[in-house]
């Protein structure tokens, strides 16, 4: 490989890699530095929800970068099985939608984009998902899907090694090498230097801290997430099932992700809480009273990019000729990846983004704000 290569992507989650999938299948070469383990923050410990999304009645970008990636994800999700012999998870199990009152104004989002949705009496909810405890209002997604993140991540990861992408980890990238209105090179806590033509920025959650390298303030700040896994027996909950900010994720093997918390004051510090859990379970166990026989088989917690308003910052560096960043996604990282590492690789190979990437930019002042049609 050449000693410069054309990008530099700085992270290896969801966003940095799905980048670097679509650069390097173009035949750009590109190294991607990484401060820990590849594919180990947010974008493992997430949950995998992939709301469905109808891209020919969208006109908001945010939108339809959900509807496009929808579809994309489905695509991606074959492509690489195919390409590495291996499972991502991906399933389009259905999901539901559990509410105390008919939630109009998103009944009119789902009807003005027609996605495909039932409203259900709690008789037909538990006759769809008998150990679910319906609510008055319940809708189902037939279309709702979900990833298994650990698999998805290790799939992308195992398919741009295969693509020629360098992957360099315990490369914390703690200075830039600026002249020129350019970055010229990414310097790492070892002092390694690591010269590019252009640089990507995917740092999650570290999205305030690194631009802060560059002195640009952008409000991408770590929002720690936990989730609880039951052991149940495969199909115990055919659905995913969200409740507000809350949600229950199926895995074709019994395992049941019940989550997540959400926690802006934890910094950087992605260690579990025993109250969390205890949250988590009291749900789990109000929505779904079986699950208080079921074994707990494990707890984790990730940090989430949050951003204003949960959008994303995708696009140009200010200041910068040759540098890009894409993060913030906050609590659908995984459900935007593909869609926006199109608009990114578009970008970095000088093409038009298929996205009215406006409301992404960096030096925004503000969020517009916007009504999205799923929460999680
Ligand atoms: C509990 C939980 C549940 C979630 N559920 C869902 C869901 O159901 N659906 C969904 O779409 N999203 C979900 N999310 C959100 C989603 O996981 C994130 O939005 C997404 O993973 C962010 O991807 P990323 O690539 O930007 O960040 P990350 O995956 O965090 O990757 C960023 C990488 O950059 C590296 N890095 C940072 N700074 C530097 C540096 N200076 N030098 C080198 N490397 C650096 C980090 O180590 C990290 O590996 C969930 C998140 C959590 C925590």
């Amino acid at each position: 490989m050449n000693s410069t290569p054309d990008v530099l992507i700085v992270g290896s989650g969801v966003i940095g890699l799905s980048t670097a999938y679509l650069l390097a299948k173009q035949g750009l070469q590109v190294s991607v530095l990484e401060r820990g383990e590849p594919a180990k923050e947010a974008s493992w410990a997430g949950a995998g929800i992939i709301p469905p999304g109808n891209l020919a009645h969208t006109s908001h970008p945010m939108d339809r970068l959900r509807a496009h990636s929808s579809d994309l994800i489905r695509q991606w999700a074959n492509e690489l099985e195919e390409f590495i012999e291996s499972k991502t998870g991906y399933r389009r199990c259905g999901g539901l939608e559990l509410f105390d009152e008919t939630p109009t104004d998103l009944e009119a989002l789902w009807g003005g984009e027609q996605i495909l949705f039932e409203k259900l009496s709690p008789a037909q909810t538990r006759e769809l998902c008998p150990p679910l405890v319906p609510a008055r209002v319940n809708y189902h997604f037939p279309t709702m899907a979900q990833i298994r993140n650990p698999w998805y991540l290790k799939a992308l990861l195992t398919a741009v090694e295969k693509l020629g992408v360098q992957i360099l980890s315990n490369q914390e990238v703690v200075r830039f090498e600026t002249g020129a209105s350019r970055i010229t090179a990414a310097i790492s806590q070892d002092g390694s230097r690591h010269p590019a033509s252009k640089f990507l920025l995917c740092p999650g959650a570290w999205g305030g801290r690194l631009l802060a390298l560059l002195e640009i303030n952008l409000p991408v700040r770590p929002v720690r997430g936990q989730i609880v896994v039951f052991r149940t027996k495969p199909d115990l909950l055919p659905k995913i099932v969200s409740v507000g900010p809350n949600y229950f994720v199926p895995r074709a093997d019994g395992r049941l992700l019940v989550g997540a918390t959400e926690d802006p004051e934890a910094a950087f510090d992605k260690s579990t809480k025993i109250a969390d859990a205890r949250m988590l379970t009291e749900f789990a166990i109000q929505h779904v009273p079986v699950l208080k026989n079921a074994p707990i088989e494990h707890t984790w917690a990730g940090l989430r990019p949050g951003s204003p308003g949960g959008i994303p910052f995708i696009g140009p560096v200010p200041g910068f000729a040759n540098a890009f960043f894409a993060g913030g996604h906050y609590r659908a990282g995984i459900q935007l990846s593909p869609g926006t590492a199109l608009a990114m690789s578009e970008l970095l190979t000088d093409s038009p983004p298929w996205l009215d990437l406006a409301p992404f930019r960096l030096d925004r002042t503000s969020a517009e704000p916007h009504l999205r049609p799923f929460q999680s």
